[in-house]
C-alpha cells in the first residue's frame, strides 16, 4: 500500500479505481507512418467513435437546454461526415505517411481557415466549430477521453492541478472524488469540488502518472489520506467509515422543513452557493432558503466563445424555475485571475487577484455586461431573481453598473419584453468597500460579504498560493472587524447583509455572525444541514 496526505477541502470518504487526468492541451507532433491503410482505418474508428458521442450529447442537451441548442452537436456530427473533410484526412495519411491525428489538426485547420475567410458571419463562427470536432477525433485517437477521464466506471480522479475551467467540464457522474498535488483549500477549485459534495484533497504529496491508471484507492476526505492499493482490513475499515458517514447525512436529513432558529429564537437564512444549474438540484436536496451564490462565471468558463444571451437566459430560468419562487442572487461574472477564459483574449498580469477581473472587465467590455444582465432580467420574469455585482472598491462603480442595468430594463421594456423586480446587491469583497460601506448601503439592496477575497486582500495573503495556507487567517480580527462594519452599515440603511465567502460555512464561526446580527448565510449545499443543526443547537 502506498500512503499519502494531502489537505481535505471536502470531507467524506471514497474507494475505487484511479484515473490519472491528462491536461486538455493535447499538441500532437508529426509522425511517418508506415501501415498507412492501418493508419486511415485507425481514422475510421475514432471519427465513428466521434459521431456516437456526438449523438449522445445531442441527446443530453436536447433533455436539457432544448433543440436550439442542440443543434451544434449535429452540426459537428454533418462536419465528421463532410466528403471533402474525409478525403482530406485520409489522403494526407495514405499519399504524405502522417500520422491520423496530425492529419486531422491540419485539415481542421485548412478547413477552419477557410470558413474564417468566408464573408457570411455564420460561416465565419463554423471555424471554431470544425476546430472543435476535429480536436474530439483527435483525443479519441490519443485514448484522451473527452473531458480528460478515460474510464467507464466512476473513478477518483488524481492531477497535478486542476483549473476551474477544466473542473466545469469535468462529466461529475464520473468522478467520486478528486486528489492533485497543487491547489490551495480556498481556491475555486476547491470551491467546484464542496459544490460537487465529493470528498477532494489538495496538495499531496504523491507524484501522479499514467501508471496509476485502475489502481484501487481511498480518499479520506476527514484525514487527508490517500491510499493506494489499499490492504483489504484497511479498505474494509475506511468502507466501513464511509457507511457510517453516509448514514451520519442521512441522519441530518430529519433536519429538512425545519427553520434556522437558536433556542432564544433568533432566526437566519442559509441558501446554497451554486456554480451551475446541476448544483441546483442539490441546494433543493439541502433544503436551502434560496440560493445566495450563483457563481455565473462558471458559464463561461471550459468554452471557446462566449455563452450566448440564450443559453444564459436557459441556464437562469432553469434556475429561477427549480427554486420555485425562492430567491437566486445571480453574480454577474466574476472572470479574471484563477478564473480564465482564452476568448476574452485577457492579457497575462504580474498580479492577476489585483488586476483586470470581475465588474473591472464588465464596465469597461459592456456588450458582455450587457448581454449578461439582459439574460439575467429576461429570466427574473419566471421567478425570484436578485443581481450582485462582484469586486466593488467605489460608488461609482455602483452607479455605473446599475446605470447599465437600467439601460437594459429599458431596451426591454421597448421590446415588450417582460421581466420582474430585481433586487440588486453588492459584493463585499474588498476592504474598500467594507470601509465605505455605510456609502454603498444607500445605493443598494443588500450586501453579500465574500470572505474569500475579504480575507486575502485584507491580509494582504494569495488564496491561490498553498504556501501562504498557514497565514490565510478568516479568523483574523481585521476581518472580523470588516465584516461587523458592514452588517451594521447595512442595518443602519435598512437592507440586509448575508455572508457567501467560505467562512460561511464554519461551524465554529456561526456564533460569531449570529452575534454581529448577520441575516443571510450562504454555503456550499452539503454544509447547509450541518449548520441548521448547528444553530438550532444555540
Ligand atoms: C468570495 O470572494 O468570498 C466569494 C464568495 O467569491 P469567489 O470565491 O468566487 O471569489
Ligand atoms: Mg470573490
Amino acid at each position: 500500500m502506498e500512503r499519502y496526505s494531502g489537505k481535505s477541502v471536502m470531507k467524506g470518504i471514497a474507494a475505487g479505481r484511479l484515473a490519472f487526468f491528462k491536461k486538455q492541451e493535447y499538441i500532437p507532433r508529426q509522425e511517418t507512418v508506415q501501415d498507412t491503410g492501418a493508419e486511415v482505418q485507425r481514422f475510421y474508428v475514432a471519427r465513428q467513435k466521434a459521431m456516437q458521442n456526438l449523438e449522445q450529447l445531442y441527446e443530453q442537451a436536447l433533455a436539457s437546454v432544448g433543440e436550439e441548442h442542440a443543434m451544434i452537436f449535429d452540426i459537428h456530427k454533418m462536419m465528421l461526415e463532410d466528403e471533402d473533410y474525409l478525403d482530406s484526412v485520409a489522403r494526407m495519411i495514405s499519399e504524405e505517411s502522417l500520422n491520423a491525428e496530425y492529419a486531422v489538426t491540419a485539415t481542421g485547420e485548412n478547413f477552419a481557415a477557410v470558413f474564417a475567410a468566408m464573408d457570411d458571419e455564420y460561416m465565419q463562427a463554423r471555424a471554431a466549430d470544425v476546430t472543435d470536432v476535429s480536436a474530439r477525433v483527435v483525443r479519441i485517437l490519443a485514448g484522451i477521453g473527452d473531458d480528460g477521464i478515460q474510464a467507464e466506471e466512476p473513478v477518483i480522479l488524481v492531477a497535478e492541478d486542476l483549473t476551474p475551467s477544466e473542473t466545469v467540464k469535468l462529466d461529475k457522474s464520473k468522478i467520486l472524488a478528486f486528489v492533485t498535488v497543487k491547489g490551495s483549500t480556498i481556491s475555486h477549485t476547491a470551491i467546484l469540488a464542496r459544490s460537487m459534495n465529493i470528498p477532494a484533497l489538495v496538495n499531496t504529496d504523491m507524484i501522479p502518472d499514467e501508471s496509476m491508471n485502475g489502481r484501487m484507492a481511498v480518499v479520506d476526505g476527514f484525514t487527508g489520506e490517500f491510499l493506494v492499493d489499499p490492504e483489504e482490513d484497511v479498505l474494509a475499515a475506511k468502507i466501513e467509515a464511509k457507511n457510517q458517514w453516509i448514514a451520519g447525512q442521512e441522519a441530518m436529513k430529519a433536519l429538512i422543513g425545519k427553520e434556522n432558529v437558536t433556542t432564544d429564537g433568533r432566526k437566519v437564512k442559509l441558501y446554497a452557493n451554486v456554480g451551475s444549474v446541476s448544483d441546483v438540484e442539490k441546494a433543493i436536496q439541502a433544503d436551502a432558503g434560496g440560493i445566495g451564490l450563483f457563481r455565473s462565471e462558471f458559464l463561461y468558463l471550459g468554452r471557446k466563445d462566449y455563452p450566448t444571451e440564450e443559453e444564459q437566459f436557459a441556464s437562469y430560468k432553469q434556475a429561477a424555475e427549480m427554486m420555485g419562487g425562492k430567491k437566486v442572487i445571480i453574480r454577474t461574472l466574476d472572470i479574471g485571475a484563477d478564473k480564465q477564459a482564452d476568448y476574452f483574449k485577457l492579457e497575462p498580469e504580474e498580479n492577476p487577484a489585483m488586476g483586470y477581473r470581475a465588474i473591472r472587465i464588465c464596465l469597461d467590455r459592456t456588450e458582455v455586461f450587457k448581454t449578461q444582465l439582459r439574460a439575467i432580467y429576461r429570466a427574473s420574469a419566471y421567478g425570484c431573481i436578485a443581481v450582485m455585482f462582484p469586486m466593488i472598491i467605489s460608488k461609482e462603480e455602483v452607479v455605473a453598473a446599475k446605470k447599465i442595468a437600467e439601460a437594459v430594463k429599458t431596451d426591454l421594456k421597448q421590446e415588450g419584453i417582460a421581466f420582474g423586480d430585481v433586487e440588486l446587491g453588492i459584493m463585499i469583497e474588498t476592504p474598500a468597500a467594507a470601509l465605505i460601506s455605510d456609502e454603498l448601503a444607500a445605493e443598494v439592496d443588500f450586501f453579500s460579504i465574500g470572505t474569500n477575497d475579504l480575507t486575502q486582500y485584507t491580509l494582504a495573503v494569495d488564496r491561490q498560493n498553498q504556501q501562504l495556507e498557514p497565514i490565510y487567517a478568516p479568523y483574523h480580527k481585521a476581518l472580523l472587524k470588516l465584516i461587523k462594519l458592514t452588517i451594521e452599515n447595512a442595518h443602519k440603511a435598512g437592507i440586509w447583509a448575508g455572508i457567501c465567502g467560505e467562512l460561511a460555512g464554519d461551524i465554529d464561526m456561526v456564533p460569531v455572525f449570529m452575534d454581529m446580527g448577520v441575516d443571510e448565510l450562504s454555503v456550499s449545499p452539503a454544509n447547509i444541514l450541518p449548520l441548521r443543526k448547528c444553530i438550532r443547537e444555540l
